[in-house]
């Protein structure tokens, strides 16, 4: 287990229960590392006394710098800065937790410099998988999931032989649309989108959850984290978020991992792997849930899920395509700049228009990642005009 983690993402929903759980178990917290938030980013520092200290967003850097007088810290910025964090000699784990495809970068420069990757930023394996697992392969450096099904899953992994793995269960909240049919959706606002019934996380994500976008993502994380073929991947909705996910064994014995909605726990077994100490949080009552239920995905109303599963089949930039699509889109949506459904539509569309290529250096995911990004903008623009 480690002694110490460096957090990118440090003021978002994973970064704040990480600085939580790292205190709780004494790990010193080496390197801190926000997108835009100086305020927040500075008090973290005030209380934590990290080495390192960087803002992604350049432009706030002067306010850092001012932010921090007298602190101590090295102040970086952008994402040469997160860099230099991800291969600095003071970090031991680095725990990335920063939104997008921006964390890709410097998830490969950690896997270089040989640091172990608490990794809870999915768009890394999204976009760049092949990059990251080939890179942590050769590095010999493990990719510890922080993403709760991932994180089931390697955990229920643990003691059996991995070639006797049939398949993997992989469950779904279903969001705060489930059983919606698209005619219901059409009027959906920012803030029903945002009104997750389960989860309490950053708005990128509870977006994608309420499209089931996540839910593609993760199925495409967990073929990279898990080497995986698509057939060998069942997506369960379960509306109570207790059981994680579970694997399928040759036998058909189903060995899954349960607990409460809490991230702190997928995140401490990420820090304190392969450790299980107490968790600051509430411990699972089966009996007050009574009831968990199952059901099957529904793949028309939530076309996303569906646009994920294809860009996976597909292989290559097509996955890299229908995530630069979707960050695009979600940023549209959030802006108050193109109603809900267009989301799924655009990321369909990205991925039918867009040809595929092969992936073989970090320049080519950013190409592709780039060429979705300009054709959403580009669709956008036209449904404006059309309009
Ligand atoms: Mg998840």
């Amino acid at each position: 287990m480690t002694n110490s983690v460096a957090i990118l993402g440090s003021t978002g929903s994973i970064g704040t229960q990480a600085i939580e759980v790292a205190q709780m178990h004494g790990l010193r917290v080496t390197a801190l590392a926000a997108n835009t938030r100086v305020d927040e980013l500075v008090k973290q520092a005030r209380q934590l006394r990290p080495e390192l200290l960087c803002i992604a967003d350049e432009s706030r850097y002067s306010a850092l710098k001012e932010a921090a007088a007298g602190l101590g810290c090295r102040l970086l910025a952008g994402t040469e800065g997160l860099c230099e964090i991800a291969q600095h000699e003071s970090t031991e784990t680095l725990l990335n937790s920063v939104v997008g495809m921006v964390g890709l970068l410097p998830t490969l420069t950690g896997i270089a410099a040989g640091k172990p990757i608490a990794l809870a930023n999915k768009e890394t394996l999204v976009a760049g998988g092949a990059l990251v697992m080939k890179a942590a392969g050769e590095e010999g450096v493990p990719i510890l999931p922080i993403d709760s099904e991932h994180s089931a899953i390697f955990q229920c992994l643990r003691g059996n032989k991995r070639g006797q793995l049939k398949k993997i269960i992989l469950t779904a909240s279903g969001g705060p649309f489930f059983g919606k049919t698209k005619e219901a959706l059409r009027n959906t606002t920012v803030q029903e989108a945002l009104n997750h019934p389960n989860w309490s996380m950053g708005s990128k994500i509870t977006i994608d959850s309420a499209t089931l976008m996540n839910k593609g993502l993760e199925f495409i994380e967990a073929r990279w984290l898990f080497d995986l073929a698509p057939e060998q991947i069942e997506i369960v909705v379960h509306r109570q978020s207790v059981l994680h996910s579970a694997v399928v064994y040759d036998d058909d014995s189903v060995i899954g991992q349960m607990g409460v909605p809490d991230m702190k726990i997928p995140i401490q077994y990420a820090l304190l792997y392969p450790e299980r100490l107490p968790c600051p949080t509430k411990p699972l009552s089966l009996t007050d849930y009574g009831t968990l239920t199952f059901a099957k995905p529904d793949y028309e109303t939530f076309d996303c899920l569906t646009a994920c599963i294809r860009a996976s089949e597909i292989g290559g930039s097509a996955p890299c395509i229908a995530n630069g699509a979707n960050e695009a889109a979600v940023a549209a949506f959030l802006g108050g700049r193109i109603p809900f459904l267009r989301i799924g539509e655009l990321v369909n569309a990205a991925l039918d228009q867009i040809p595929a290529s092969p992936l073989t250096c970090y320049e080519d995911v950013a190409a592709a990642d780039h060429r979705a990004r300009a054709f959403v903008e580009e669709m956008i623009r036209e449904d404006g005009a059309s309009a």
